[in-house]
């Protein structure tokens, strides 16, 4: 079964340290119950708890530490596909728990990548002291438009500096061992000279007497800080980086950080799919068992579906992470898309569960509860939608028109660190990159819905086309962020399906033909629900829009199909789950 079921836990590991971590992290959480995990939401309380347990298990430092700064750990590296399922389960307990984990892997980033020993000997040992780290990028003004960046590094007369400046939602701001910073080397009130020239990423620990954590400013169990940095003293030893070094740090770590989202929102869509499917199962209004009703079945297999697709669409991208070189930057695009497609989706499979449990969803001691709040988190973290959108249509024209050729990506399943995410140099050029023919995902699969889709993949093409001949036009529609993000939309649908796709002919078990085509029957619809909405943009020209309604097909139905799904892969997950009270 692709999704995971802590309580019948059967992924193979390549190795049993691996294991290990797993199994004890799904154990630390059955045993604390979801009772106490309940409570402890709903009073705040910092997980203390759970950071003793990786503390004494030395998790997060087998976990975070690339294997050349392991020391005496045999297991540490940082190895993607490990963190993945790390990451999955800590989403499926509940958000705060992931969201100490992901801030602490993005302070990690610009210290991993950067060339200073001396911090990364000090971060390794702190790591495996149980520390947990922070990353200081978003101002309370500027949120994370980074070139408007306030914090201060100020020149002192013996080469030194002063960190002057505050940050605001910087996650594990109260405890971090350390928190990476970014600020500008200047004077107050110095005028800057060119675009990445006053940049520097350094590092700050949050007890130190000049570093102060004004408060949490978020309702939650995690510490979402507002910290300030008081003339904290900063040498070149502290230093990560500076100017456009010290930029591409930042993005570089995002682009390593925003994968994790979408694993978070696949963790508790998963949990919550067990609660919602549990419950309906055995509720009976009017005569009827509630999983009868046939609107409940049809919510159930979209969110199944959609669920799985997220996961198998999650998992390949992580082959093109670590199969990642200078020569081969497809992850680019395919990261993003676990950041933005991935967690809206996550939303989509809670609403559809939503509407089937109702006011079950509101009750203080379901797990559905958190995640229905939660859920909403992801699409806005690092980046919101948009700006993740407005980055990958970036790729569109060589995806689409000037394919490239690479040699065929394996699953990447083996224990090994990912040495390129911390060396993935400049963040330029990004127009340039080119990838493999997604023709060549869709070409051999004949499925019915498949086959509509790649119809509708053929009618976006002509689109695509026809809109870049009318060069005047063209020039307009595309500096129009809201023409850009419908049309991303479909060309997202298309990279979703093709990574599936891919997925499939690897791991065939996971993903049957029925499986498939019923995943594509809500591509299929989502395609043409896109589609009309760019008819109806107000720019949208009478060329475009008869495009825009060829592209309006709908799904293959097949009742039989569906039936199966519901019988055996929807309906037979009722009570396989249920958290240990
Ligand atoms: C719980 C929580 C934890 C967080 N943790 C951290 C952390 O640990 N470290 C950290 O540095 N930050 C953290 N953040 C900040 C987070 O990264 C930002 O909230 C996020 O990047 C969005 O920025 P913003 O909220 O300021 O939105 P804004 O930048 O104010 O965006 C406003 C609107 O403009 C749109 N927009 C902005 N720029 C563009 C663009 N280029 N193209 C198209 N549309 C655009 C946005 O989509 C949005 O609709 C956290 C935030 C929260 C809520």
């Amino acid at each position: 079964m692709v999704l995971i079921n802590p309580k019948n836990h059967s992924r193979s590991y390549p190795d049993k340290a691996s294991e290990e971590v797993m199994l004890k992290t799904i154990e630390f959480f059955e045993s604390k119950g979801k009772t106490k995990l309940k409570d402890d939401d709903r009073n705040q309380v910092w997980y203390d708890d759970f950071l003793q347990f990786q503390k004494e298990n030395k998790i997060f430092s087998t976990l975070l530490t690339p294997k050349e700064y392991g020391g005496a750990n045999p297991n540490a590296r940082w190895d993607t596909y490990r963190n993945c399922e790390f990451n999955e389960i800590l989403g499926f307990y509940g958000l705060a728990y992931w969201y100490t984990w992901q801030v602490s892997i993005l302070g990690l980033g610009p210290i991993w990548i950067s060339n200073n020993e001396d911090v990364k000997k000090r971060a390794a040992k702190a790591l495996e002291d149980g520390g947990i780290f922070g990353f200081g990028l978003s101002e309370k003004e500027h949120g994370a438009d980074i070139y408007s960046t306030d914090m201060l590094l100020v020149p002192q007369e013996d080469g030194s500096y002063l960190g002057q400046g505050r940050k605001y939602y910087i996650g594990n701001g109260n405890k971090a061992a350390m928190l990476s910073t970014i600020g500008k080397i200047k004077a107050p009130g110095q005028v800057e000279t060119g675009k990445y020239d006053h940049f520097a990423f350094f590092v700050v620990e949050s007890d130190h007497p000049q570093y102060t954590a004004i408060k949490n400013v978020v309702n939650s169990q995690s510490y979402v800080a507002e910290y300030e940095l008081n003339n904290y003293p900063v040498t070149e030893g502290e230093i990560l980086a500076k100017q456009r070094d010290a930029w591409d740090m930042a993005l570089n770590t995002v682009n390593i950080g925003k994968y994790n989202l979408g694993w978070a929102s696949i963790g508790m869509c998963t949990h919550a799919f067990y609660e919602a499917i549990n419950h309906a199962s055995s509720r009976i209004l009017y005569g009827n068992r509630v999983t009868d009703f046939p609107h409940v079945k049809q919510l159930f297999v979209d969110a199944y579906c959609r669920l799985v697709a997220m996961k198998v669409f999650a998992l390949r991208a992580c082959d093109y992470i670590r199969a990642a070189s200078a020569s081969d930057r497809r992850y680019l695009l395919y990261t993003p898309m676990v950041k933005m497609k991935v967690t809206t989706q996550g939303e989509e499979v809670i609403n559809n569960l939503w509407d089937v449990i109702a006011a079950k969803g509101f009750e203080k001691d379901m797990y559905f509860e958190m995640a229905a709040r939660d859920i909403r988190a992801l699409p806005k973290l690092e980046g919101t939608v948009h700006v993740n959108m407005a980055l990958i249509v970036k790729f569109m024209k060589n995806y689409f028109f000037n394919p490239g050729e690479f040699p065929d990506i394996p699953r990447i399943d083996e224990a090994r660190n990912d040495d390129f995410l911390f060396n993935q140099g400049p963040t330029k050029g990004l127009g340039d990159i080119q990838f493999h023919d997604f023709n060549l995902a869709y070409g051999d699969v004949d499925l019915p819905n498949v086959v509509v889709f790649g119809a509708q993949i053929e009618e976006l093409k002509m689109f695509l086309f026809a809109s870049a001949s009318d060069a005047e036009n063209a020039a307009k529609q595309y500096k129009d962020i809201a023409f850009l993000l419908a049309v991303g939309e479909l060309f997202t649908l298309v990279a979703y399906g093709q990574l599936i796709l891919e997925y499939r002919k690897l791991v065939p078990a996971d993903l049957s033909d029925d499986l498939t085509d019923q995943i594509f029957d809500f591509m299929v619809r989502d395609f043409s629900k896109h589609a009309l909405s760019i008819y109806s943009l107000p720019n949208s020209t009478e060329n475009q829009m008869e495009i825009c309604m060829k592209m309006v097909k709908k799904q293959v139905v097949n009742t039989e199909r569906y039936n199966r799904i519901w019988e055996q892969d929807v309906y037979a997950l009722k009570d396989r789950y249920k958290m240990n009270d």
